[in-house]
């Protein structure tokens, strides 16, 4: 529970202390009301200052203002009666800010899982000794330091660069989703993530007084994530809070004028006045507003025991509209680990060759770079390699031994003007050249996750309707994979600029477009699809960043499942809104005909909350989905 969540208990559980005093102990009258006022006051003033900034703002009419209008008429309705029992209003308030504590608590948790989820990619600090890399604690890292940061890592400790050019992702840190260029000499915090080269970054600040251990508590301190889409009963609201405020008016004002006008009698203005507040009361929605946020937190906690970690509530609605999915294809639907099938070599032997291609991509966070590295199998000195460049969808480049090295494919060979020695094998084809020469290429394969086709199945199942795969890598091994899975539509050679094109055109033609990914390349379209959703295991911190959902264990499966959840949770939200209200009209119907009395008032209260909550907890039952 963070600062705000215990602060809003504290004020739940005073306010109902209140409460109850208020009802239990025989008290005299004035003492009475000043516990029921001291109460709501408690548990309402925030809303009710939401509500008159809301009405300065010229936001009229959201939850806040039907929440103060529902109380405030309720309060007034007691005074018009004489009578000193403002349960009610105190209730109503009571109910919502229950409501809203548990959605925040969902939302923290689910947020505090993914942060534990990289704290247990174990945070460390690249300190060169010797030529060879070694992984140390950061909170052993004095200030003066020289560490390095390799592509795809997070900068863990503040410094300033001291070699290398790079560009970082910020966006963790300032929400600003364009990647910024460094080079020496220039400052860098950290909690940026390194996109590009490798940096050797002299250290300003311990680890516990950098940037990134203050963001983890900044993290936990800012409750739920509504910038992109707004909440759901901020949506509700804004359509059901005219409506209601416009039938209470109405009521108020036009019998009487009939009265006045058409039937020439007196206008009873109290009557109707009163009856239009007590309808003002009837309709505040108290189920809804504590059921509604109750399912999202039922849902985002079942999905999180699924292993599937959903940022934000408002991303279950979107998920649930989900029509088209694509999907990465390496460490996505392959497992990302590549066997060398081959080495076809021209000028240098095949160790020779294997060795060159591990060094060069010795700093990178690539699945290929991490399998060209197992192959070779020796621990290779670092010092042999400089200046360090990786173009992601295309290759690395340094210098070893002295020598350019570059690595790649037909893309990076193309722009670097190297001709090349096409391939045929089937397979993922890494071409070498040194010195600006060709040396020859590695032939690599990956395989594709067990379980893959059925979780393409599924998602067609679940009521999506145009399947799509992107992939940096070359045409042939795109069909392969994307035939064997049946995926509707497949696109190859894609830089990651190519994919954000691909996805912003998705976004203009088709519904909601969600877009799963692990790599560092994959972040900015992450970001940009309506939904994000990265590869918690094997993904990149920038990916688990990027993404608005994160699947803890790299199972494809959970896609489908992640789209089932948020659809049952959102037609609990409906089904709850549509009793609610259901019964809210039938109570106001049988009112206005003369047959309602107290016990069915009372029923159309408590009862339906009572279901709507118990509905609500059906949200929590996912894993038969
Ligand atoms: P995907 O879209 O399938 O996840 P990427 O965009 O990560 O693939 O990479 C696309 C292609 O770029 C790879 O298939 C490979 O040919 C090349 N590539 C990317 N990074 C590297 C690297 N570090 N070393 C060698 N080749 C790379
Ligand atoms: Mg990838």
């Amino acid at each position: 529970m963070n600062r705000r969540q215990k602060k809003t208990l504290i004020r739940i559980v005073s306010s109902g202390i209140l409460l109850i005093l208020a009802n239990v102990i025989p008290l005299q009258e004035y003492v009475k009301v000043l516990l029921f006022l001291i109460s709501y006051l408690i548990i309402g003033h925030d809303i009710l200052r939401k509500a008159v900034r809301g009405i300065l703002n010229h936001r009229l009419l959201d939850e806040q203002f039907l929440m103060t209008v529902a109380t405030l008429g309720a309060i007034i309705l007691a005074v018009m009666k004489r009578s000193t029992d403002f349960n009610e209003a105190v209730f109503v308030m009571l109910f919502y800010q229950i409501g809203e504590f548990f959605q925040s608590y969902a939302v923290g948790k689910s947020r505090r899982s993914i942060s534990d989820l990289m704290d247990l990619r174990p945070d460390y600090a690249n300190v060169e000794s010797e030529g060879l890399l070694e992984q140390v604690d950061p909170d052993d890292v004095p200030v003066g330091t020289v560490i390095v940061v390799q592509s795809g890592e997070k900068v863990p400790i503040d410094g300033v660069v001291i070699s290398g050019h790079s560009t970082l992702n910020t966006s963790s840190l300032t929400g600003e989703s364009v990647p910024r260029d460094i080079g020496p000499g220039e400052e860098i915090i950290s909690g940026c993530i390194n996109l590009t080269g490798v940096l050797q970054v002299r250290t300003t600040k311990v680890f516990g007084e950098s940037t990134a251990s203050k963001i983890l508590e900044l993290m936990e301190e800012s409750s739920s994530h509504k910038s992109r889409s707004e909440n759901f009963i901020s949506r509700f609201a804004k359509i059901y809070t005219p409506v209601v405020c416009l039938c209470a008016l109405m009521l108020a004002i036009l019998p009487p004028v009939l009265r006045l006008i058409v039937l020439h009698q007196p206008a009873m203005w109290p009557v109707w006045i009163y009856r239009s507040l007590t309808f003002l009361v009837i309709s505040c929605p108290c189920a809804l507003v504590v059921s509604i946020p109750l399912t999202f937190f039922a849902g985002l906690g079942g999905a999180g025991k699924e292993g599937i970690l959903i940022k934000g509530s408002n991303y279950l609605e979107t998920l649930s509209k989900a029509k088209t999915v694509v999907m990465d294809k390496t460490g996505t639907l392959t497992q990302g680990v590549f066997e060398v099938q081959d080495i076809h070599h021209n000028v240098m032997e095949r160790s020779r060759l294997l060795e060159y291609a591990a060094l060069a991509e010795i700093a990178s966070s690539h699945p290929i770079s991490k399998s060209l590295r197992h192959a070779h199998g020796i621990d290779t000195d670092r010092s042999r390699v400089a200046g360090i460049q990786e173009y992601p969808g295309g290759g690395v480049v340094a210098t070893v031994d002295g020598r350019p090295v570059a690595v790649g494919n037909t893309k990076l060979m193309d722009s670097l003007g190297i001709p090349f020695t096409p391939c045929r094998s089937s397979g993922t084809i890494v071409h070498i050249a040194v010195n600006g020469e060709y040396a020859g290429h590695i032939v690599i394969s990956d395989t594709i996750k067990d379980g893959a086709k059925e979780a393409i199945q599924a998602i067609k199942a679940s009521g999506v309707e145009h399947t799509v795969m992107l992939t940096g890598d070359s045409e042939a091994v795109a069909e392969h994979v994307a035939e064997a899975l049946e995926i509707d539509e497949y696109q190859s050679d894609m830089l990651p600029a190519d994919k954000v094109h691909y996805v912003e055109t998705l976004l203009c033609n088709e519904g909601p477009v969600v877009f799963v990914g692990d790599g560092i390349n994959d972040a900015p379209v992450l970001s940009r699809a309506d939904i994000g959703v990265a590869m918690g295991a094997l993904g990149s911190d920038a990916a688990i960043e990027a993404a608005d959902v994160v699947l803890m264990d790299d199972n494809p499966m959970k896609i489908s499942k992640a789209i089932r959840i948020a659809k049952k949770c959102i037609s609990i939200v409906y089904q709850n809104i549509i009793f609610a209200l259901g019964v809210k009209l039938l109570c106001l119907v049988l009112g206005a005909l003369g047959f309602a009395n107290m016990w069915i008032a009372i029923f159309a209260d408590v009862g339906v909350m009572i279901l709507a909550v118990l509905n609500a907890i059906r949200a929590l039952y996912v894993h038969r989905l």
